[in-house]
């Protein structure tokens, strides 16, 4: 994630005028002649706790599962605190009520057991529902060996549902779910603090917005972070996805994964850490190759020039990325404009504010803009957060120290006129070294938590960089790309990667001066 606030952080005196203005769109409304709301399941107040209990054998569960499951993980012993893959696989049913705002769906989560011991319980992760009144839950149903409840606790966004019999090593569990979502209101200068799921009179964006399993650690069992206002609160393994959106026949869809259309029914598949779409009926777009790969960019039509810039720039950015880190994994990345200040990642498609592209129009300046900052950055997190994963609350530097150098890369080959700028700008030419390892519950604010995390963060990336010389730096990222593949590393795992590119008289220092925990 980034924000543009991020990139109007300047430590050094000497681009004291760099300065950035959120402006806000006046932009028309356009009649919505969708059909009529879709009923909503009746709701559950978000933190009440159902106790309804009707063990009915049901020989069949009532939604087969459609996608093909996949392989389980190796099942190799684990370190304490480490993340064991999981096996899931998500059919998600959305009807999107554009008009009003809303989403009502149904969601099927096939778990296979891949752990070495009997689960008493799955455990999700609601993030809507940390704001009370965003998600409403109508009903679950888990099954096991054809044996069902309906037994679930939902308290803020934590979801237990525990099984009527434990679920032995190898066998699944399906659990069903219907739930309505109303997304919270966005605008142009809006910083995303539900994880990009929001509504404006241009768009709908829908991210991070339905109940997920919790990542699972050795020894430990899931996860139980929760949600906090700084940062990316969101930690989630590979899964699979299917997901199927009935929209009214004027709004275009947007998601990541592979697209069928049949009229307006849009079906996505994807192998990734989560499902997100954005949804619009002023959409325009057009499609650009990258490698083995495509960008496609959706704009606004007042913004149609920057919109072609970010294809361009994107499909740049991935090729690159693809060249120094290893293969993109999807087919298609999807750039949306919606309606916020920033860029937010997920696995094929990132969101693009719409106030970075009204600031650009308004100012376009080239390479010395917040748009070309973006547009790396966000474009890196694909592999650093979409290929390899990490807990992103706990050590969030993992994917956004590198996202934030992952800018210089870019400059350095397509701009390196603007190479020292962007440097100067992010304030490391002064900047010294300080610790990147915090959580994002170590911070109530956004600045000295981007300071220390991306900004302090990229120093350490560069430093490292210094230290190795391109030819080992890039030999240990394209390692740590491929060993972290689908995975949720560590920095332990990161650290373990690098020591077979350096000798422990190089790290060590770096470590010292960069880390609490070295
Ligand atoms: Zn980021």
């Amino acid at each position: 994630m980034s924000n543009g606030m991020t990139n109007t952080i300047n430590p050094c005196p000497s681009v004291s005028s760099v300065s950035i203005r959120i402006v806000l769109l006046a932009l028309a409304l356009s009649a919505c002649t969708t059909p009529g709301p879709t009923p909503l399941p009746s709701p559950i107040l978000p933190t009440q706790t159902a106790t309804i209990v009707t063990p009915t054998p049901s020989p069949t569960p009532t939604h087969p599962p459609t996608p093909t499951l996949p392989p389980p993980p190796t099942s190799t012993p684990a370190p304490p605190g480490s993340f064991v893959p999981t096996a899931a696989r998500y059919v998600l049913d959305i009807t999107l009520d554009y008009a009003q705002h809303r989403l009502a769906a149904r969601e099927t989560v096939v778990f296979t057991n891949t752990l070495n011991a009997p689960l008493s319980e799955l455990r999700f992760y609601v993030p809507p529902n940390h704001a009370p009144g965003t998600l409403f839950l109508s009903a679950l149903t888990a099954t096991v060996a054809s044996r069902m409840t309906h037994v679930y606790s939902l308290n803020a966004d934590d979801l237990r549902v525990p099984l009527e019999t434990p679920l032995p090593p190898g066998q699944t569990a399906t659990v069903e779910m219907a739930f309505a979502v109303t997304p919270p209101r966005m605008r142009a200068s809006s910083i995303f603090g539900g994880g990009g799921l929001g509504w404006s009179e241009n768009a709908l964006n829908a991210g991070n917005w339905y109940p997920v399993l919790r990542p699972y650690q050795a020894g430990q069992g899931w996860y139980a972070f929760k949600w906090h206002s700084i940062g990316d609160p969101y930690v989630t393994d590979w899964a699979d996805y299917q997901a199927t959106i009935t929209a009214p026949e004027n709004v275009t869809v947007v998601g990541n994964g592979d697209l069928t259309r049949e009229g307006n029914v849009w079906t996505y598949r994807l192998r990734g850490r989560s499902f997100a779409f954005a949804a619009s009926h002023r959409y325009q777009w057009a499609s650009a190759p990258a490698g083995d790969a495509a960008v496609e960019s959706y704009w606004f039509p007042e913004h149609e020039s920057v919109g072609r810039l970010v294809l361009t720039e994107t499909a740049r950015a991935l090729s690159l990325y693809a060249e120094l880190f290893g293969p993109y994994p999807y087919r298609t990345l999807r750039v949306a404009e919606t309606d916020f200040n920033g860029g937010q990642e997920f696995s094929g498609i990132t969101f693009l504010g719409s106030g970075v592209y009204a600031d650009y129009l308004k100012s376009p300046k080239g390479a010395r803009t917040i748009l070309y900052t973006l547009i790396p950055h966000e474009t890196s997190h694909q592999w650093w957060f979409g290929l390899v994963g990490n807990d992103q609350c706990r050590e969030p530097w993992l994917d956004e120290a590198l996202a934030q150098y992952c800018e210089m890369f870019f400059y350095e080959r397509f701009y390196p006129a603007d190479a020292a700028f962007r440097w100067e700008w992010m304030g490391n030419t002064v900047r010294r070294p300080g610790r990147i390892d915090y959580s994002i519950y170590d911070y109530s604010q956004e600045r000295p938590y981007k300071d220390a995390v991306y900004l302090t963060g990229a120093l350490f990336i560069g430093r490292l960089r210094e230290t190795l010389g391109d030819e080992r730096f890039f030999a240990f990222l394209r390692d740590y790309a491929a060993a972290g593949r689908g995975r949720i590393a560590t920095t332990d795992d990161f650290f373990a990667v690098l020591g077979r590119h350096a000798q422990p008289d190089e790290i060590t220092p770096l470590r010292r001066a960069f880390f609490r925990s070295n």
